[in-house]
């Protein structure tokens, strides 16, 4: 069912979000305020248009077909477009040309693709004239399941720091953070926590990789708890999705 005012039901779900990060900063006692990127998977650009004139800036998604579509047709030049989803080496040259940055990036052949795709990118825009690009934020996703029926993609642990450093050794890419979903049927105070002691082994290494992305509707204020510069909501701001089949 289509609300009949869209753009009031959207602002009412980005209070209640922005209210609950706002309480879980407080009682984390946290001066620094994380980045809200609203996951608009499965909604029409036209949601994404509403959202831009609430202030939101960031926007994530999760399929490169849909998100291309999506940043054609919503083309504010103040959105941020981020890619979290499972990418394909193949898909890398369409998913540079409108995304600011890749939170999925779970192995080396992705590093080498999506390098190879910004140095294109730069070239064409160099040929019509166009700006160049910022380089692409790249997040290594940590798998932080212990068994595989948990798992929601990314490295294992012991992947990432050969992974991170093949970022930062990459010309056209820079080296964000980390990223991860907390596993099925685990507590996420948990998952958070592992992924907080991963980013601190990668920050010791890379000391402007800071980020940490995790964090999604039912579980942001575990996620802030653990110092997620990035959270990724998706339903709480735009309603319930289609069952995935
Ligand atoms: C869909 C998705 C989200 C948002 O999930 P919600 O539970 O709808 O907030 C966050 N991260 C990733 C990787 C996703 O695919």
């Amino acid at each position: 069912m289509i609300h009949p005012d869209r753009r009031a039901q959207l602002a009412g779900n980005l209070g209640r979000v922005r209210a609950r990060i706002d309480e879980a900063l407080a009682a984390t006692g946290s001066a620094s305020r994380p980045t809200l990127i609203v996951v608009t998977k499965f909604f029409p650009a036209s949601d994404v248009g509403l959202l831009a004139s609430l202030g939101v800036q960031d926007v994530g998604e999760n399929r490169d077909q849909e998100a291309a579509a999506k940043a054609a047709e919503a083309s504010d030049p103040r959105l941020r477009w981020h890619f979290i989803g499972q990418l394909q080496t193949n898909k890398a040259r369409s998913v540079v040309a409108y995304a600011h940055s890749v939170h999925s990036v779970d192995r080396v052949s992705l590093v080498n693709a999506l390098e190879k795709a910004v140095a294109k990118e730069q070239e064409r825009r160099a040929e019509t004239g166009e700006p160049a690009r910022t380089p692409l934020e790249c997040y290594v996703q940590v798998n932080l399941a212990d068994n595989p029926t948990g798992s929601r993609g990314g490295a294992v642990p012991s992947e990432v720091p050969e992974l991170a450093t093949r970022i930062d050794d990459a010309g056209q890419l820079r080296l964000a953070g980390v990223m991860a979903v907390a596993p099925l049927g685990a507590d996420p105070r948990e998952a958070f926590a592992r992924l907080a002691a991963i980013s601190a082994d990668v920050v010791a290494r890379h000391p402007e990789a800071r980020a940490i992305s995790a964090g999604m509707s039912g579980d942001l204020e575990h996620a802030i708890v653990a110092g997620a510069t990035h959270l990724r909501v998706g339903s709480d701001v735009l309603g319930a999705r289609p069952p995935l089949g």
